[in-house]
C-alpha cells in the first residue's frame, strides 16, 4: 500500500537543494524501479527555505555514495513499518562507481564501453575525484 501522505515502507530522500530532486531521481536511476514515487519541488523547509524531497515506496536500498556524492546536507529518511530511522551527514564516499565519466580519450574507459567508471577521491575539502584507471580528474 502506498499512499502520498505517508509511507509505511519505503525511502523518503529530505533536504534536497530546491529544483535538484529530479537530477538527484535520475543519478540514483530510479526510473529503472517500479516502486511508486514522488518527487516533491520548492516546498518550504525550516532549514534551508526552499527544498526538494524524494519519497519512494517499498524500497529498501538506496545508494548512499551517490547521495553522499550529491550534497551532504541531504538526510536519508529509511522507513519500516512506519518506524522512522535517519541517517544524516552522509560523508563523500572513498570510491564512486557509474557518477562520474572520464573524459580522457586514451583512457581504458573510452576503449572498452563495457567497463565501470570508477573514481576514487583525492581531495575531500575540494571534492575532487580521479579516474581510477588513468588518474584523470573530474
Ligand atoms: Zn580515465
Amino acid at each position: 500500500m502506498c499512499r502520498t501522505k505517508r509511507i509505511e515502507n519505503g525511502i523518503v530522500i529530505d533536504h534536497v537543494s530546491p529544483g535538484k530532486g529530479l537530477e538527484l531521481y535520475n543519478l540514483l536511476k530510479l526510473n529503472h524501479t517500479d516502486c511508486p514515487t514522488i518527487i516533491i519541488k520548492n516546498v518550504d523547509s525550516r532549514k534551508m527555505g526552499k527544498k526538494d524531497m524524494i519519497k519512494i515506496c517499498d524500497i529498501e536500498h538506496i545508494n548512499l555514495d551517490i547521495i553522499g556524492y550529491f550534497s551532504s546536507d541531504i538526510t536519508v529518511n529509511i522507513i519500516q513499518n512506519q518506524k522512522i530511522s535517519k541517517i544524516r551527514n552522509i560523508d563523500l564516499p572513498e570510491y564512486i562507481k557509474n557518477v562520474l565519466y572520464c573524459k580522457n580519450i586514451n583512457c581504458i574507459t573510452s576503449v572498452e564501453p563495457e567497463i565501470d567508471h570508477i573514481f576514487k577521491l583525492v581531495n575531500r575539502k575540494n571534492k575532487k575525484y580521479a579516474c581510477v584507471y588513468c588518474d584523470n580528474i573530474e
